[in-house]
């Protein structure tokens, strides 16, 4: 008896919290040279539920500015990638298996055939030789983790990948966002999120040996295999889109003076370039963030490098709509500032890989909520002289 009413309270409030909190919508980003994406997203030419239509209305649903296509070993089509209108282009890629784990390779030449084999080392050089760019899917998922570190061969890796994420959650966990889906879809996705650490890690890590670039991930299949052959579309792709997004950083000669038109290679090339920080969107949008180190004579952004001169500022600012963040920069994977606080402008202390991680409370009744990671930038290196 007591089990039954300690039951019906906590499904009671579980369901009255996705009724009454509410998530901001997402417009599409206003911010004339940043492009909102989502990257790794799997159609029904591999094992997704939708068509490429299905994902690209989805995708405008979500209000994206590109999507990264990448069903397992197949390459896109020319008549799918003639699929994207121009302000929302689809980037042609590829989730390829190897004995290894996954890797995405993004910019593939239409119907590209990789070669047949398993091997690590050969399906990364030949990624390399279409000129793809490579990130390491999911390092640290619990059945298909990367395993070959020893190859340097790559040029980016996710950090943060919805699929693995969501799996660190316990049964309760998932059961009580199962029941928030019905009726809040958004809030039952941003509860399953957790702060990847094993992948800030190890990012640190090759960090100091190169410059690698961080991505977040959806690898949105939206589907469940049921019993009797049926699916079910679980989550769905617009809830899906919503949640982890990579804010691109263009130049404003991209897209021939027009940014919104950016091509698929001026998105891959800045992505490539860790021009972009990734933004857990349906907590807030992340749009308009801002991350820099600025000396007396210039300034970087996610990605770039600065000659230390002798003295610099690290400057972020967080959108003001959010709620009070907590802001944490990272110096070659050591913390150093920890803040609550909308913006930080403060001295560093010499050169140094110095990226940041920003955290907002759940949404929720109780205002007891955890801080829940919402964005991290790629680092900003400062080189000695
Ligand atoms: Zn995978
Ligand atoms: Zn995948």
């Amino acid at each position: 008896m007591i089990f039954l009413s300690t039951l019906f309270f906590v499904v009671a409030g579980t369901l009255l919290e996705g009724l009454l909190v509410k998530l901001p919508i997402l417009s599409k980003c206003g911010d004339a040279n940043e492009r909102v994406g989502v990257i790794h997203v799997h159609t029904r030419a591999s094992d997704g539920s939708g068509t490429v239509a299905e994902v690209m209305a989805a995708a405008e649903k979500a209000n994206l500015s590109f999507i990264a296509i990448t069903d397992h070993n197949v390459a896109m089509t020319e008549s799918d990638l003639a699929l994207d209108p121009p302000d929302l282009p689809i980037i042609s890629g590829v989730e390829v298996g190897t004995n290894a784990g996954h890797f995405l390779a993004l910019g593939i030449p239409p119907s590209w055939v990789q070669p047949k084999t398993t091997d690590d080392r050969t399906l990364l050089a030949a990624a390399r030789a279409v000129g793809a760019f490579r990130i390491l899917a999911h390092p640290f998922h619990p059945h298909t983790p990367w395993t070959d570190w020893k190859t340097s061969d790559f040029d980016g890796m996710e950090i943060w990948n919805e699929d693995a994420a969501w799996r660190q959650n316990n049964f309760f966990d998932l059961m009580d966002a199962l029941l928030l889906y019905g009726v809040n879809n958004q809030l039952a996705l941003v509860r399953l999120a957790s702060t990847p650490e094993e992948n800030f890690a190890k990012w640190d890590q090759l960090l100091q040996q190169r410059p690698v670039a961080g991505i977040c991930a959806a690898d949105t299949h939206a589907r469940i295999r049921l019993a009797f052959g049926k699916d079910w579309r679980f989550p769905g792709y617009v809830p899906s889109l919503e949640v982890a997004r990579e804010h691109v950083l263009l130049p404003p000669d991209a897209g021939n003076g027009n940014p919104a038109l950016a091509s698929p290679a001026e998105l891959i090339d800045a992505l490539k370039n860790g021009h972009s920080y990734c933004g857990l969107d349906s907590l807030y949008p992340a749009d308009g963030f801002s991350f820099r180190i600025s000396s007396a004579s210039s300034s970087s952004g996610p990605g770039d490098s600065l000659h230390w001169t002798g003295a610099a500022r690290i400057q972020i600012s967080t959108p003001s709509g959010a709620s009070l963040p907590l802001i944490k920069v990272f110096r070659d994977g050591r913390e150093i500032t920890e803040e609550q606080t909308r913006s930080i402008d403060e001295p560093i202390t010499g050169p140094g890989r110095y990226r940041a991680e920003v955290f907002l409370r759940q949404p929720g009744l109780t205002g007891l909520r955890r801080w829940t990671l919402w964005v991290f930038t790629n680092p900003v290196y400062v080189t000695a002289q």
